[in-house]
């Protein structure tokens, strides 16, 4: 992407040299991927695929059992359709880069099949990520319980842990309980001790050194969480531990016990002083209810967790405004624009311009790959692309003299750089100013 306004070059060379930091991503270990149209297409491609094609050909077009050659002819027909996607964007920047391959044939991606970089390698691994500019990542990548409580977890180079939490408040079985129960050698006799073991937990987390706690309980549920009294709570829960086939209903507005629980998890962040990442907007798949997913069901929860410092995610796409007001309106609320510019680039570009003039700069983190394991290079051309958008937006607002050259890279580097290192207590060192 880039933009006609003639502060673009400057400000895209200036954001090209920032440090980046990664503000969310899921990078569990390193694999390698044998086949090449799982190499580029898996993730979040796959859902543009089954959105043109149907899921049924996406399924075809990753299934390795099947011929390469036959897979390639199912994969340019939707190719054509989805290659104007942020998604289609990242893996067109990927194919360049890795194969110089600009348009894929049948014979390019053939070829590229017999070079396939191998991403279990720590050297190939980490240096694509060094070649993006990564220099730290926020990383969801549900350790074992049992490794946050006895310590024993260890992050890849550049990862910081984030708390995963829907396991804590998700709860519909006695099943449910039971992770956290073997990790902390206890069992769960009432609705007390399972907040005692929540609580262990986070605060292990902590002292591991978790920079964050992390929710996408938005998946399944509406995130306008409710106020219930703990005895309607505790009822549910009572109810679930007394029937180990109890099933509680699940019910897409949340129930009681999800709801209560959350607002318990929020008062041990307040105490261990942990900012809370909250999914909102669109999901990953396809077949999903975004409306649910709105952040704008989140205002009770901002509001009563006024010491909480709440971090919202994927630029709650495509609900900007109400991202904007809760930004603009709620000191402990912050726009993340993590997997955003894959989303929508365009979307991200207009909305970062919206930001400027609309909430601190200090409140909006540029970038987040979220992206797994086998798919550096996805991390890799993700960050690619946010940084032409953010030098997009940025020149787009010097074109309209609302703000002056200095001013884009002061903003520039805040959001790359310093306002997350900065929110999640990270204490890296950035460039000379
Ligand atoms: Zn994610």
């Amino acid at each position: 992407m880039r933009s006609t306004a003639a502060s673009f070059d400057h400000l895209s060379q200036y954001v090209e040299g920032l440090p980046l930091i990664d503000c969310h991503e899921h990078m569990t270990g390193r694999e390698r991927m044998g086949d090449v149209l799982q190499f580029l297409c898996s993730g979040y491609y796959s859902h543009d695929l089954a959105s043109a094609a149907g899921d049924r050909t996406a399924e075809r077009i990753l299934d390795p059992s099947r011929a390469l050659a036959e897979r390639c002819d199912e994969f340019l027909d939707a190719w054509r359709a989805t290659r104007f996607t942020g998604y289609g964007i990242a893996v067109r920047y990927a194919m360049r880069k890795l194969f110089g391959i600009d348009e894929p044939t049948r014979e390019t991606l053939e070829d590229a099949q017999k070079r396939l970089p191998d991403y279990a390698e720590p050297d190939a691994f980490e240096s694509i990520l060094e070649e993006a500019g990564i220099v730290a990542r926020i990383t969801d990548c549900w350790p074992p319980p049992a490794e946050i409580l006895d310590g024993s977890w260890k992050p890849l180079p550049r990862q910081q842990l984030a708390l995963s939490l829907p396991f804590l408040h998700a709860i519909r079985t006695r099943d449910d309980l039971s992770r956290l129960e073997s990790a902390c050698g206890a069992t769960v006799t009432s609705l007390e001790d399972w907040l005692d073991l929540c609580g262990r937990y986070i605060r292990a987390g902590r002292d591991l050194g978790a920079v964050c706690l992390k929710d996408q309980s938005a998946y399944n549920r509406s995130i306008a969480y409710r106020m219930p009294p703990r005895a309607e709570a505790e009822a549910v829960f009572n109810r679930i531990l007394a029937d180990p086939r109890y099933h509680a209903e699940y019910d897409p507005d949340g129930n009681p016990l999800s709801d209560f629980l959350m607002h318990h998890l929020m008062r041990v962040a307040r105490e261990v002083d942990l900012p809370v990442q909250l999914h909102t907007g669109h999901m990953a798949g396809v077949r999903n209810d975004v409306a649910k997913a709105n952040a704008a069901g989140l205002r009770s929860l901002v509001e009563v967790h006024r010491e909480v410092r709440f971090d919202l995610f994927h630029a709650n796409w495509p609900y900007s405004g109400d991202a904007l007001f809760l930004a603009k309106n709620y000191p402990n609320v912050t726009i993340d624009f993590c997997w955003t510019h894959i989303v929508d680039p365009v979307y991200a570009r207009a909305m970062l311009v919206q930001a400027v003039s609309a909430v601190p700069y200090t409140k909006i983190h540029g970038f987040g790959s979220d992206v797994g394991g086998g798919l550096p290079h996805i991390a890799w051309a993700h960050a690619a692309l946010a940084r032409e958008v953010i030098a997009c937006a940025l020149s787009d607002l010097v074109e309209m003299s609302h703000l002056a050259l200095r001013e884009a890279e002061e903003i520039a580097r805040a959001w790359c750089f310093d306002n997350p290192n900065r929110f999640f207590g990270l204490g890296l060192t950035g460039p000379a100013a």
